[in-house]
């Protein structure tokens, strides 16, 4: 199975969202916390496009790497699920280094905060971490019940609410 960045970010989220997510339910373009964030990457990188180039492999999509530096960009938000963001770009590392991309590192940037953060990828380290995920990832995908809502204050903001709770709701 190709695991995309965003099941990683999600299975450090919520993994009702990365099931739901995988199994073709998607909310993302209902949100406007999605949209804001994914306007605040494009403009913080408006000028720095002729120095980054896009790499998509095995089913990740990074938008901004600087192949001079092997760095990996990516803009953010808030610093709410800084873990999920932090697992998200060492995953992205670690598909690099599978690839024979040896070395790179990772910058999550929060414009909105001024803050910035270096993410760096230790193989011996990291490799069986993320080997662990994807396999914790494979098994919970293949389960036949959805993971049930969690009653965490994120819901609020999450583009699946209505889907996990209104209509829950209704039909009570
Ligand atoms: S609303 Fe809550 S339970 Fe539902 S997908 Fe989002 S985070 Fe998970």
């Amino acid at each position: 199975m190709q695991v995309t960045a965003t099941i990683i970010a999600y299975f450090h989220t919520c993994l009702r969202k990365m099931y739901l997510h995988h199994h073709g339910i998607r909310m993302e373009h209902t949100s406007d916390v999605v949209y804001e964030g994914k306007l605040i990457g494009e403009s913080t990188y408006e000028d720095r496009a002729a120095k980054n180039t896009q790499l998509e492999l095995d089913g990740i999509k990074i938008d901004y790497y600087d192949a001079k530096t092997k760095t990996v960009h990516e803009t953010k938000k808030s610093d709410k699920m800084e873990h999920a963001h932090e697992a998200q770009v060492l995953y992205y590392l670690y598909v690099l280094q599978r690839n024979g991309i040896e070395g790179a590192s990772g910058i999550i940037e929060y414009p909105t905060l001024r803050q910035r953060k270096h993410i760096d990828f230790d193989p011996e380290r990291d490799v069986p971490i993320i080997e662990g995920w994807l396999q914790e990832i494979e098994q919970i995908l293949e389960q036949e019940q959805c993971p049930p809502v969690i009653n965490k204050s994120i819901c609020k903001s999450c583009s699946y609410y209505d889907y996990c709770y209104v209509a829950e709701e209704i039909e009570n």
